[in-house]
């Protein structure tokens, strides 16, 4: 390691508090990576040295870094306006990314509200939906103030997302001012923990959830969930049709239906959005992540006019929508958002991952799932998580202080790859316009990683 890696790291250490990071670890055991630049699909450390972007720096690159059309907008804009606000003024690149956004999401969805991360996307989609509930009149709609989301939900860490994405080990000291939402376990609980089949985990799954709004509907505002794939819980996979049934049932039960697209937008599932793949509109769907091709933080609760409407008056009224953010729709961000999407439908990036997923489908069976550190592998589309096990033909999973994923991944960096562990998931999730070759090496240096690490 050169003296400049030394120097930066000790300054690391001194001044940086990591997010989800035991410092402890961090500052005593970790040689940490230190990104100094990327090209395409590489990250490069501050010694020269690259690695393939395995996740895509955290679930949102879509066209690789430094991409040349990307680069010419976002410094084109530099020159024009960095930032401004949209509290009582706007502008020409959220303008024009909103109207070519609208023009790609399911139809129904008709007003954009933006916001800075997806969080925030999602508080605004939380609350959007209660107070729309409150802002109705009448008794019934004013008792509608809880919220349902799915067991193993995650919809990111402000107080009031983790109301949906409550999880006992991250958010119990918070709880006393937390009012976590009720929950219904997804197929995935039914099938891997109490080992139904697919098609009776879904089964399963749809009759709880019946059930339950059919006892609790009046008191539930919205239903939240991750369409397709529960990124965060570890590449938790729904059959499509369960999506389908639960939008049925919520319109059927008059529950909002919020679908949380910020992990499974822009392609990552096969499609542009997940919802596309159970043919089904929300009320509300939130976007972030790969929104601006995982340049420039930007997202936003895409709702129906229904929505919008509840919330007009005169100014008397109160119903005005008193949430925001000092950065929400940023120029910068807006811009390079609206190249994003120009450059998705000019390279026909959908298109492109039917061969990307085969691609990878077939070698996630050729060298991950006969290992026997692998107690099963999940996929939909690019988003993979390779569940592991101590011991072969068994579901065992190592416990947080074997460090297993960890060490799988600090394997797979010496190899020239980034990826990344969820307990005791490995996540492969590259970029959706990765190169063919790239992603069989990124699944054969996890391979070769996991054989070193977990199998000697
Ligand atoms: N929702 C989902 C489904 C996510 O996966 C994430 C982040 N991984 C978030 C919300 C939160 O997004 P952010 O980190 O941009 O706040």
């Amino acid at each position: 390691m050169s003296t400049e890696y030394e120097r930066l790291k000790q300054l690391d250490h001194r001044y940086i508090w990591h997010p989800f990071t035991q410092q402890k670890h961090w500052t005593e055991c970790e040689q940490p990576l230190i990104v100094d630049r990327a090209e395409g699909f590489e990250l490069i450390d501050v010694d020269g040295k690259s690695y393939l972007d395995g996740v895509s720096s955290l679930w949102c690159n879509v066209h690789g870094h430094t991409e040349p059309e990307l680069m010419a907008a976002l410094s084109d804009q530099a020159g024009k306006l960095c930032h401004s606000t949209l509290l009582g003024l706007t502008h020409r690149p959220v303008i024009e990314l909103s109207e070519k956004l609208i023009s790609l999401v399911p139809k129904g969805l008709s007003k954009i509200f933006y916001a800075d991360a997806g969080t925030t996307a999602v508080e605004a989609g939380l609350r959007i939906a209660l107070e729309w509930w409150q802002k109705q009149g009448g008794t019934a709609s004013k008792q509608k103030k809880k919220l349902l989301s799915l067991g193993g939900a995650y919809h990111g860490d402000t107080v009031g997302s983790v109301t949906v994405g409550f999880l006992p080990a991250f958010h119990g000291s918070i709880e006393p001012i937390l009012v976590p939402a009720l929950r219904t376990p997804p197929p995935h609980m039914f099938r891997f923990y109490d080992g139904l089949s697919e098609a009776d985990a879904l089964t399963a799954s749809i009759e709880q959830l019946d059930q339950l709004l059919q006892k609790e509907a009046d008191s539930i505002a919205a239903f939240f969930m991750e369409p397709l794939v529960q990124g965060a819980a570890g590449i938790w996979v729904q059959p499509p049709e369960f999506m389908k049934a639960a939008r049925e049932l919520c319109r059927k039960h008059d529950v909002l239906f919020l679908a949380d697209e910020v992990a499974t937008g822009f392609g990552k599932t096969g499609t542009l959005f997940a919802v596309e793949q159970g043919q089904i509109s929300p009320d509300i769907m939130i976007v972030g992540k790969g929104l601006s091709a995982g340049y420039l933080p930007i997202s936003a609760a895409i709702a129906t006019q229904e929505l919008y409407d509840g919330f007009l008056g005169g100014v008397e009224e109160g119903k005005t929508f008193f949430y925001g953010q000092t950065f929400a729709g940023n120029p910068l961000a807006a811009r390079v958002a609206s190249a994003n999407l120009e450059l998705i439908e000019k390279r026909d990036v959908v298109g492109g991952l039917a061969a990307r997923i085969e691609t990878m489908t077939s070698a996630l069976r050729e060298k991950i799932e006969p290992l026997g550190c692998v107690d099963e592998v999940r996929q939909c589309g690019l988003m993979v998580g390779i569940e592991l096990t101590k011991r072969p033909g068994e579901r065992c999973p190592f416990l947080p202080e074997e460090l297993a994923g960890w060490r799988v991944i600090y394997e797979a960096r010496k190899r020239g790859v980034v990826i990344r562990p969820l307990g005791n998931v490995i996540i492969l999730m590259p970029a959706v316009t990765m190169p063919l070759n790239d992603i069989e090496r990124l699944v054969d240096v996890t391979a070769d990683s996991l054989k070193a690490v977990l199998e000697n």
